[in-house]
C-alpha cells in the first residue's frame, strides 16, 4: 500500500467499518446490490436530473423527474438481487415516484442550488511512511447551496431509517458531509458554511425531512484537544489496520461485500 485513489463519496464508510471498507475499495470485493440500494440509486437519478435541469436554467416537471426515477429503477447499472426480505420492485417504484415528487414540489424549492453532482479537485493525503491516498471523485448525491451564511452542502439521503419521529438523522453522517465540505473548500478555494441532511425515507410511509446545519468539516479536520478524522485515517492506511465494526447498520449480506468471509460478524 503505498499511493491509493479513494471516492470522495466512499470516504465516510471507512468510519463506519474499517474492515468492509478494506474489503470493498483496497482488496476489490464485490456483491450484487438488492433492491433498496437501486431504490436509493434511481431515486438519486431522478432529483439529481430535476436540480441538475433548473440549475442549467432549463424547464423540468416533477413527472419528467419521475420518468428518470423509473427509467434508472427498470434499467440498473449494475447487478442487482432481490434478498429474501427485500422490496418488490412494484414497491419500489410506488415508494420512488412519490419521494421523487414529494422531493421536486417540498423540498428542492427551499433550496438555491449552485451545484449539483459537482466534480471535486483530487485531494492529496500524505499519510506518513511513504504512503498517499488521494480522494476524488464527484460530490455524488450532494449538492452545493447558497444561503445567507455562506455556502452549505446538502447532502441527499436516502433509505428506511433516516427519518425518524419527522426529523432527519444526522447520526453518522458527519464524516461524508464532512469531507464534501472539505472538498468543496478545496475545488473552490472558498469557505462552507456547513452541511445538511435532506433525508427522503424509503419506508412505506415515505417520510421526509431536512436537517439543521451542522458542521461537519470540524470532526474530519479534529480540534486542540483530538485528533480529526483525516489524521485517524492517515494512521489506518499507514499501518494498513481497518477495524471491523459489527454493530454497523450496514453489517449485513445485504450491503457488506465482505459478510461471507467475516469472522468480526455477530449474527
Ligand atoms: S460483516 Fe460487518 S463487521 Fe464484517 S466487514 Fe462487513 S460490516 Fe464490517
Amino acid at each position: 500500500m503505498s499511493n491509493l485513489t479513494i471516492r470522495a463519496s466512499a470516504f465516510g464508510g471507512l468510519f463506519d467499518c474499517g474492515y468492509k471498507f478494506e474489503g470493498e475499495h483496497i482488496l476489490g470485493m464485490r456483491r450484487p446490490a438488492g433492491v433498496r440500494t437501486l431504490l436509493g440509486t434511481a431515486t438519486h437519478s431522478g432529483t439529481a436530473a430535476f436540480d441538475s435541469a433548473r440549475l442549467r436554467g432549463e424547464s423540468i416537471s416533477p413527472d419528467d423527474a419521475a420518468g428518470v426515477f423509473v427509467d434508472a429503477l427498470r434499467n440498473p447499472e449494475y447487478e442487482v438481487k432481490v434478498f429474501d426480505d427485500d422490496l418488490s420492485l412494484k414497491e419500489a417504484e410506488r415508494i420512488g415516484l412519490t419521494l421523487t415528487t414529494k422531493y421536486c414540489t417540498e423540498i428542492a424549492p427551499q433550496f438555491h442550488y449552485t451545484a449539483v453532482e459537482m466534480t471535486l479537485k483530487p485531494l492529496e493525503i500524505d499519510c506518513g511512511g511513504g504512503v498517499t491516498i488521494t480522494l476524488t471523485g464527484t460530490m455524488d448525491r450532494a449538492r452545493a447551496a447558497e444561503t445567507d451564511a455562506g455556502t452549505i452542502i446538502p447532502d441527499v439521503k436516502t433509505g428506511s431509517k433516516v427519518v425518524s419521529n419527522g426529523v432527519a438523522n444526522i447520526k453518522a453522517r458527519s464524516a461524508q458531509t464532512g469531507t464534501y465540505q472539505l472538498m468543496y473548500e478545496h475545488t473552490m478555494r472558498e469557505p462552507t458554511a456547513g452541511a445538511q441532511v435532506i433525508a427522503l425515507g424509503t419506508s412505506s410511509k415515505t417520510p421526509v425531512a431536512v436537517s439543521p446545519v451542522f458542521d461537519a468539516r470540524r470532526i474530519l479536520i479534529g480540534t486542540d484537544e483530538a485528533p480529526g478524522l483525516i489524521q485517524l485515517a492517515a494512521d489506518m492506511f499507514r499501518a494498513g489496520l481497518f477495524p471491523p465494526n459489527p454493530a454497523s447498520y450496514l453489517c449485513s449480506k445485504r450491503y457488506c461485500a465482505r459478510w461471507e468471509r467475516c469472522i468480526y460478524r455477530e449474527d
